[in-house]
């Protein structure tokens, strides 16, 4: 999604239940691969704007054509700074049509979500953002881990928030110790899994 290219997540069952993971924009062609399926949530994993940019909007117009309201869940609240001031990081970059966004609910490191049958822990893993969260759900060896960890490096951490350090102690406590064959959705780029960021990842093999 949006001139950033960032990953969103659309996850749906047999019945036709979704969630949406990091909707940053564009919500129009959203809607459009969101047809046919009821959504049931929209996961946030961090407030910046290429992910969280088009939350506002999309909750919005599905509640316009759903039953039951879709609520906002997430990240963690230490992240409500950036979510208040997307239009602000938007007009930074130069971008139109993301908006800023209260979610319904933020989200707690341990807490346990049911999503389409599914059981999906949140972890929190700061350093990229101080609020930034995970999902992990543990009976589909998967994660969404937004811009945690990437194929091969990690997320950004020169903002003045940024703490390098405590993401890569977040990303080792929190994902590393997952089952190498657990796949790792990330925020841009590939999928990868903890197996192969386990034996490749320059910044985790360096520093054993
Ligand atoms: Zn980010």
């Amino acid at each position: 999604m949006t001139p950033i290219r960032q990953n969103c997540t659309i996850l749906w069952d047999e019945r036709n239940h979704a969630v949406v993971v990091d909707p940053g924009g564009d919500v129009d062609e959203l809607l459009s691969q969101l047809r046919g399926l009821t959504v049931e949530a929209i996961l946030l994993t961090h407030g910046h704007l290429d992910h969280a940019g088009g939350a506002d909007e999309l909750r919005e117009r599905l509640n316009k054509i759903q039953s039951d309201p879709v609520p906002v869940l997430g990240p963690d609240r230490r992240d409500a700074f950036l979510l208040s001031s997307i239009e602000k990081q938007a007009a930074h970059f130069g971008m139109t049509g993301m908006v800023s966004v209260v979610p319904d609910r933020f989200l707690e490191s341990g807490e346990t979500l049911q999503l389409l049958g599914h059981d999906i822990e949140v972890r929190h893993i700061p350093g990229h953002t101080p609020g930034h969260i995970v999902f992990v759900d543990h009976g589909s060896r998967r994660a969404i881990v937004g811009d945690t960890l990437f194929r091969r490096t990690i997320g950004r951490t020169d903002f003045a928030y940024g703490d390098a350090p405590a993401l890569i102690a977040g990303i080792r406590q929190h994902l590393m110790s997952l089952p190498d064959e657990t796949v790792v959705l990330c925020g841009h780029g590939m999928p990868t899994t903890i197996g192969e960021e386990r034996r490749s990842n320059p910044f985790l093999v360096s520093e054993r």
